[in-house]
């Protein structure tokens, strides 16, 4: 097909296609959690002492018995195969943002031929994919490439229900041979652990007898875009790269804002139920959805868990997402800037700890010895930013996320802290020692404590922070929405483990002094604000101001692309951080660099050969003909001595000789290899390549806005943005 047929056609099967039947509602207590093998299928299929075992091992993070796995592992096999299940999986969250799993039948062939129904503790606790082809940063050569899934109790099995049959899924850990964290999972419990115990100290020091378990949790919200898969399907950058590489900007954008908490659309509404469905099914309490900002762009945002178990919904999610596009005849985008010009998506990670004796520890509370707790963990989650803001912005670094942070729509890629104007006051008077004056705005209360009385208030809105406090939580907002939120929740616990570590230790020392408990909290707290109150800011995080004060008075970091913030992974500070909170060996650090590094030239360079391919063989061709047919008409005209307009062509001509120069420049620079180090290559990417990858595309949208439409071969933002 030549010109815009492939396009035409596209339109009339998306208008004229039948709209799959909503499905009859189900009532959401009958499919809650059915495809999940939780606690209370557990405790109806185990005998008790089991049951009590595995519920200690999933609510306090203890160590598993591993007398009791092979009963589990029988009663989920028969939960499973009653639902259907024929295979089971163990599934992983290696270094890449994606899930992976490995399927095994639930039968074992025997001696004699014959084969039995097999799955035991053994295989329940413990499997071996072929770990080679999973990146590993250098942690094992391929020909040593063993590595191993092991079950994580703490994150219940469900059943994944596909075309092809349904799966018992367990969500497991992935180590090397030699026991180094190969995923995203080990980190992550670590960091809980070491966030834990810290906690558990500072709790000890404020006075509570009784302190249990204190976890992590996290509440995602997952921006995405849908377009449908007939335009998807003929642009080779959505399928390859997940983003468009060219396209004129439509006439009509975002700007008239009618799309955000608009109507949504009937096709996507039935999409939007039927992944709601599937998820309540698999547990996962999504709880809002409505339209974002740009057209074609969605929000689901489900209701907070603990973070271990948040971070695989979130993983599942995803999954969820794209399969139901697909049967939905859309195609699902999670790229943090599918279309330039138009708002990016994000994932908000909203974070807190918590545990069961003392509720949220983010939450002020409504005594002041509630207050005074919240003071002191919200101090430490200040000193943490400030410390260690440059590892918070290196694990939101990628190729995709650099198309947002610092761009006008996203926080600036500088972390700082947002606390709200109340909360904002409280600190600054800690710091300036002049707690006892603030009592007429009815904030404070002083009452035998000298620790200032929070009102509660959800707080105020801050939307162009990276990090806001949101009334009992913080919400990391510069997370990219194809992430796994894995990376951030790792970070933010492993900062706030060191820095409540050094609260515990401050507040020993200081009433081993003699001083009163609230005397000594109001110290370490004013030590804090004066060491790291740089960090809290209440402006906008957008302005040109607050990026020229936060580097030059501040001395804030503004790592502006990835190749400038992975670097950080490599700093002696942050390797001692991980080093002694026992979340990263020196080795897992290191390899989580490279693989990390070795993504973002990946994307880059894949981007790069479609640019060079798209415009040579897509844009170049469809130029030229139509090139080709004004030159003629140019010419016959000339031939009855009529003088047609020249400027078209001219232009056309122009363009296109731009493109095909850029172009070739961007293929030669594509050519080198000889680079020194990782580092030099990142900013290669950085600095050479994309800015060409640019220049290409400016001439070719340029040209789209010249060529006639019926001779246009791609999908316009146009169709792809408002056709449903
Ligand atoms: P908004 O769009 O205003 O930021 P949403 O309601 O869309 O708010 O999302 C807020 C998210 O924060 C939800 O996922 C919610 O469950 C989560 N959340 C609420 N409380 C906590 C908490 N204590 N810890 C972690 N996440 C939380
Ligand atoms: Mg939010």
């Amino acid at each position: 097909m030549s010109g815009n047929a492939a396009r035409v056609q596209a339109v009339h099967q998306i208008t004229n296609r039948a709209l799959i039947p909503p499905k009859p509602p189900e009532r959401l207590e009958d499919i809650w959690a059915e495809n999940v093998f939780n606690l209370s299928k557990m405790q109806a299929s185990l005998p008790k002492a089991v049951f009590k075992s595995i519920k200690n091992t999933i609510v306090t993070g203890e160590k598993l018995d591993p007398s009791i796995a092979d009963t589990v592992a029988l009663a989920m096999r028969d939960w499973a195969t009653s639902k259907g299940a024929l295979y089971y999986a163990h599934v992983f969250y290696p270094m890449t943002n994606l899930s992976a799993e490995k399927h095994d039948g639930f039968i074992s062939v025997q001696g004699d031929g014959n084969v039995i129904s097999e799955f035991s503790g053994k295989v329940l606790v413990q499997g071996e994919p072929d770990g080679s082809s999973f990146p590993n940063g250098g942690i094992r050569d391929t020909f040593e490439a063993r590595g191993y899934t092991g079950w994580d109790v703490t994150s219940p099995a469900y059943i994944m229900e596909t075309d092809n049959g349904s799966t018992l899924c367990i969500p497991t850990v992935f180590v090397s041979w030699t026991g180094e964290a190969l995923d995203k999972k080990v980190p992550l419990l670590r960091s809980i652990a070491a966030m834990d115990k810290a906690a558990n100290k500072v709790l000890k020091l404020l006075g509570n007898a009784n302190v249990a378990h204190v976890n992590s949790s996290c509440g995602a919200e997952q921006e995405y875009f849908l377009i449908d898969a007939n335009f998807a399907s003929q642009r080779p950058d959505l399928l390859l790269a997940g983003r468009t590489l060219f396209g004129k900007a439509p006439a009509k954008g975002q700007e008239f804002d009618d799309h955000y908490f608009g109507a949504i659309p009937e096709r996507v509404q039935v999409f939007m139920q039927d992944v709601e469905e599937t998820l309540y099914k698999l547990g996962i309490p999504a709880k809002t959805r409505h339209n974002e900002v740009a057209p074609g762009q969605f929000e689901i945002a489900p209701f907070f868990e603990a973070a271990n178990v948040a971070s695989d919904h979130q993983q599942l999610l995803m999954t969820v997402l794209k399969h139901t596009a697909k049967q939905h005849g859309f195609v699902c985008l999670l790229h943090e800037k599918p279309f330039a010009g138009i708002n990016g998506s994000g994932k908000h990670v909203n974070w807190s700890v918590g545990n069961a004796t003392q509720g949220n520890l983010l939450d002020p509370g409504d005594s002041p010895h509630d207050n005074a707790q919240f003071l002191v963990f919200c101090g430490a989650v200040i000193r943490g930013v400030h410390k260690y803001g440059p590892l918070m912005r290196a694990v939101i670094a990628t190729a995709s996320n650099d198309h947002r942070l610092g761009a006008n729509e996203a926080p600036p890629a500088i972390m700082s802290v947002y606390l709200g104007t109340q909360l904002e006051e409280v600190f600054e008077q800690i710091k300036t020692g002049t707690v006892t004056e603030s009592k007429q705005k009815g904030v404070m209360d002083l009452g035998v404590d000298v620790l200032p009385h929070l009102t509660k208030d959800a707080g105020d809105r801050n939307r162009t922070s990276p990090f806001a406090f949101t009334g009992n939580r913080f919400e990391f907002r510069a997370v990219g929405s194809s992430q796994s939120v894995s990376g951030p929740l790792i970070a933010l616990n492993t900062m706030l483990a060191d820095s409540l570590d050094w609260v515990g230790n401050r507040l020993e020392s200081e009433l081993a002094n003699g001083l009163e408990l609230s005397t000594a909290i109001l110290t370490v707290l004013k030590e804090v604000m004066e060491t790291h109150g740089a960090v809290v800011f209440g402006g906008n995080g957008y302005s040109e101001e607050w990026h020229k004060m936060a580097v030059d008075d501040r001395g804030l970091a503004n790592l502006r692309t990835t190749a400038d913030a992975l670097p950080t992974l490599k700093e002696a500070y942050i390797e001692d951080l991980f080093a002694k909170t026992g979340v990263l060996t020196p080795v897992e650090l290191a390899s989580r660099f490279e693989v990390y590094a070795e993504q973002y030239i990946l994307s880059i360079e894949v981007e790069a050969k479609l640019v060079v391919n798209m415009a040579k063989t897509i844009i170049y061709p469809a130029a030229l003909e139509y090139l080709a047919k004004l030159s003629s008409t140019i010419a016959s005209l000339a031939g009855l001595g009529v003088d047609f307009d020249k400027e078209s062509a001219k232009k056309i001509a122009d363009l296109t000789n731009a493109m095909v120069a850029t172009t070739s420049k961007l293929s030669t620079a594509l050519a080198k290899h000889d680079f020194a180090t990782t580092e030099n290559k990142m900013q290669y990417c950085a600095q050479t390549l994309r800015p060409l990858m640019d220049e290409v595309r400016l001439s070719a949208d340029a040209l789209e806005g010249e060529v006639a439409d019926s001779f246009w071969p791609l999908p316009t933002y146009q169709e792809m943005l408002f056709i449903k």
